[in-house]
């Protein structure tokens, strides 16, 4: 079997397979420095593709891929799950899915806790895979975590989906209760795009 050797980026446009505008800022500050121009999948007016991926790394990579279709760019994909060590990963995969249609966490908590029936042991991870896809098929990938547990009731103001229950190791603040930089400072999509620019974009 040969060596696989990385793929460095050279280009100077990339594309992002995601609508979410909080996103787009996030992974642009942490690219700024390579001089790539991200450019959102909303702006491009690409389709979402159906996230049937059995795991977070398919589901990156069926983002990448299609958004890469219907563009002819190169095009990077985040996926996240959330991760509960008592529930052996659930919901992993699925973690938007269980708050239902309208996405509502306090729903999805509420699921959890019936799950977790008591156990006082709450410890979890975020994971967040990125796909990097080629025009010529290459993919290179990478992966980012956060450690912490879940609280219940939630706490803070600030975020989005689970952020007012994730209370990350070493912090007295869930993230909701911390400003946008800070969060980012520790946040498992931050550190996976850090991983992704220290393989391909440095
Ligand atoms: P996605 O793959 O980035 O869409 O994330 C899947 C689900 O994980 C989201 O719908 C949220 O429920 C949750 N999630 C992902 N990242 C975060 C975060 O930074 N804070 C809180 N919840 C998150």
């Amino acid at each position: 079997m040969g060596v696989k050797v990385t793929r460095k980026f050279v280009g100077n446009k990339l594309v992002l397979a995601s609508h979410n505008k909080g996103k787009l800022a996030e992974i642009a500050a942490v690219l700024a420095p390579a001089g790539v121009e991200l450019i959102g999948a909303g702006l491009l007016n690409l389709p979402e593709p159906e996230e049937t991926g059995a795991t977070c790394l398919e589901n990156a990579l069926i983002k990448a891929r299609a958004a890469v279709a219907a563009s002819s760019l190169p095009a990077l994909a985040d996926d996240t799950g959330l991760e509960i060590a008592a529930l052996d990963g659930w919901p992993g995969v699925i973690t938007a899915d269980i708050g239902g249609p309208e996405r509502d966490h306090e729903l999805a908590m509420a699921r959890i806790l019936e799950r977790l029936d008591g156990n006082a042991d709450t410890s979890a991870r975020f994971v967040t895979v990125l796909a990097l896809c080629w025009p010529d098929g290459h993919v290179e990938t990478a992966e980012g975590e956060v450690r912490g547990r879940l609280v219940h009731p939630g706490r803070g103001a600030r975020g989005w989906g689970y952020d007012p229950y994730f209370l990350p190791d070493g912090e007295t603040r869930v993230f909701a209760e911390m400003a946008p930089g800070e969060k980012n400072a520790l946040s498992h999509r931050a550190r996976a795009v850090r991983a992704l620019y220290d393989k391909c974009f440095t």
